[in-house]
């Protein structure tokens, strides 16, 4: 996770069966609102803003204007305590595990729980998701500036310490300690939007909201439907054209929708092409022969951690790992954009749009 952490804008809008018809700004708290007129009515707040590295977008709904109003705040101090605690970039509890490798640091529940999850994926994908991957992600530094070709001996000195059994965690007293090994380096950019997406979305149900869709640098998680059995739908982005065309569309319900592809940070030297998921085996960019990668799954962090394995994994290993496995849900995108795998147990909620595109079911 990367970023930079300024608010691009929260409104609160008041929306009548999805369409709005009133916008004013959050901080206007003496703005005037409509009274509902009919049963249908909802009202709607928007966030959007810049954390994670990543544009961040939610849209709440409510029965009243204070309702939606709390359920807005909660949003928006979520994603900054989140922001707090997992950036790279800031003094965060979980960057303090990194820079104090070798020792028990103290972390948060959310953190130790988000590393069991991170643990039980590495495990079951053998490393294609890895989350000790940190000292090869340091040495090529693609998609946050001074991306090089390392040395090989820089390589495998740096494989020397990507395992993630060697991470441990334990718990005293109610509190949490997690440690790495001297000379390793966590990196939950696989997982960590996938798992705060989850988080809030866990937190708005419990606060009682009805529906909700937010979507964290295209990891969407869909609470509850968008309207009475109406699931929502989801567009699953064409790696090669710009951000908007779908080449299919999911419907979720209560769910995370979680994309890894080739197309958002790669760098190109001498006619080859490096992409930003890297691979615990050679400590490079994974040769994939997948343009991108799609999961569904209740919970939002195993889907986005498993969607960085399978793409890495390329579609013979990935299906494979698809039949073996009929309670993770994908489909799967190959590189020439031709074929769309999809898992036999989605099948009904995925559509294909592009005609150019064959479909082929994966049966379990
Ligand atoms: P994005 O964050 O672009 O949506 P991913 O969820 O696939 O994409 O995460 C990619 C990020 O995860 C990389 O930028 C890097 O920090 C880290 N990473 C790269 N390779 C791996 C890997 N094999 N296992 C775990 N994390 C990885
Ligand atoms: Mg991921």
């Amino acid at each position: 996770m990367r970023f930079s952490a300024a608010v691009l804008s929260a409104c609160l809008s008041l929306a009548f069966m999805g369409g709005i018809q009133a916008t004013w700004a959050q901080d206007n708290a003496s703005a005037q609102t409509t009274a509902p007129t009919a049963q249908a009515t909802e009202y709607e707040a928007s966030w959007q803003s810049l954390h994670m590295g990543t544009l961040v977008t939610a849209k709440v709904f409510g029965q009243t204007p204070d309702e939606v109003k709390r359920l807005g705040a909660i949003v928006e101090s979520e994603i900054v305590r989140f922001d707090d605690m997992m950036s790279v970039h800031k003094e965060t509890a979980l960057n303090e595990v990194n820079r104090r490798a070798g020792e028990w640091v103290e972390v948060t529940p959310e953190i130790a729980e988000m590393t069991r999850e991170a643990l039980e994926v590495a495990d079951l994908t053998d490393s294609a998701f890895e989350p000790t991957i940190g000292p090869i992600v340091n040495l090529w530094k693609i998609g946050f500036g001074g991306h090089s070709v390392p040395s090989d001996a820089a390589i495998a000195e740096a494989l020397k310490h990507v395992n993630h059994r060697t991470v441990t965690l334990k718990e005293e007293d109610g509190r949490h300690f997690l440690r790495i090994e001297r000379g390793q380096n966590i990196d939950m950019g696989a997982i960590a939007k996938g798992y705060i997406g989850q988080k809030l979305a866990d937190r708005l149900k419990k606060e009682g909201a009805k529906h909700a869709l937010l979507d964290l640098g295209g990891n969407v998680v869909a609470v509850g439907e968008k309207y009475e059995n109406q699931p929502w739908r989801v567009g699953l982005q064409r790696p090669d054209q710009t951000r908007g065309a779908y080449f299919a569309v999911v419907s979720a319900n209560d769910e995370s929708v979680i994309t890894s592809g080739a197309y958002e940070r790669n760098f190109e030297k001498d006619g080859k092409k490096y992409g930003h998921i890297l691979s615990a085996k050679t400590g490079r960019p994974v040769a994939t022969d997948l343009s991108s990668v799609t999961i569904l799954d209740k919970n939002g962090a195993r889907a986005d951690a498993l969607c960085t394995a399978l793409f890495g994994m390329g579609v013979s290993a990935a299906e494979r790992f698809l039949e073996a496995h009929p309670d993770v849900h994908a489909v799967l995108l190959s590189s020439d954009m031709k074929t769309a795998l999809v898992s036999d147990a989605i099948k009904d909620r995925v559509r294909v749009t592009d005609p150019e595109i064959v479909v082929k079911i994966i049966k379990h």
